[in-house]
């Protein structure tokens, strides 16, 4: 059995968390505690938090995070996520060096704001994250809300910045879904391109077995087109998904036995340096 890391995990405890519908379709309550048992039942040794959406379409703040992060007796580590904005860049920046020994990485919300990665206003947040070798995620494919821009969450808007700055770690959530094959091009053509498999199995829909197969197929056949699983990330998306359909996803990928324990937890190890 290989160790398993969970590089995808929101929570927030905070009644006005937009991700609530989501738990509830997959049954899940949606705390720390639960999500700490659910870790340990799938033998998932470690994660990193991000911010969920709260209502009004804020995220979460960082400190809610680094919070969290601290009561979860060391299995959870906090991303940072950066709004558009020079205030948003200076705190997380500023809060990432405060908090150096705990921070993992910055996560931008392409979609849900109208930005493009390559925005001048991230130009200060990529500086200190190339400086401190952090990762920066980014959402990418479709939205959780029903306004999300698609043009700036399509993953090929990444490969400007990737050209730009060949120093600097890029991880595309969700593997671009829809856009599946596009972040299997990105993750073949740049050495420091990365991608989570994160929240791309969501249950509760008619063609629920049949659509796990199709993404599992995709997301295979971007392996193969990248020749190997080294960019390749495992995530949940908790609550979006489960620990049991994300492993599920896992399981169906036609790859060689040795590719799994890369995408379990060495490649995030490596990127993340978890
Ligand atoms: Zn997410």
């Amino acid at each position: 059995m290989s160790r398993i890391f969970d590089a995808h995990v929101h929570l927030s405890e905070d009644s006005r968390d937009e991700l609530i519908p989501y738990a509830k379709v997959n049954g899940l309550e949606y705390n720390l505690e639960e999500l700490l048992r659910l870790m340990r039942e799938n033998g998932i040794t470690g994660g990193l938090l991000l911010s969920p959406p709260i209502k009004g379409g804020a995220p979460l703040p960082n400190e809610r995070i680094l919070d969290l992060c601290g009561r979860s007796g060391g299995l959870l580590s906090p991303i940072l996520t950066v709004e558009h904005s020079s205030s948003s860049v200076v705190d997380a920046v500023d809060l990432a060096r405060r908090n150096k020994e705990a921070v993992k990485g910055f996560k931008i919300r392409l979609g849900y704001l109208k930005v493009f990665a390559d925005d001048p206003a991230y130009d200060r947040l990529y500086d200190y994250a190339e400086s401190e070798d952090l990762p920066v995620m980014f959402h990418t494919g479709d939205t959780a809300s029903q306004d999300g821009s698609l043009e700036h969450s399509h993953p090929l808007t990444l490969d400007r910045l990737a050209n730009e700055r060949a120093g600097l770690k890029l991880v595309a959530c969700h593997f671009g879904n829809p856009w599946i094959a596009d972040v299997g091009e990105l993750i073949y053509k740049h050495p420091n391109f990365y991608a989570d498999i994160s929240g791309l199995v969501v249950s509760g829909s008619k063609y629920e077995t049949g659509y796990l197969e199709s993404v599992a197929e995709q997301v295979t056949r971007a392996i193969y087109f990248a020749g190997g699983a080294e960019k390749v990330i495992f995530g949940t998306d908790y609550p979006v998904s489960t620990p049991a359909l994300a492993l599920a996803l896992l399981d169906k990928l036609r790859i060689d036995a040795d590719d799994k324990p890369k995408i379990l937890w060495r490649n995030a190890a490596k990127v993340f340096r978890v």
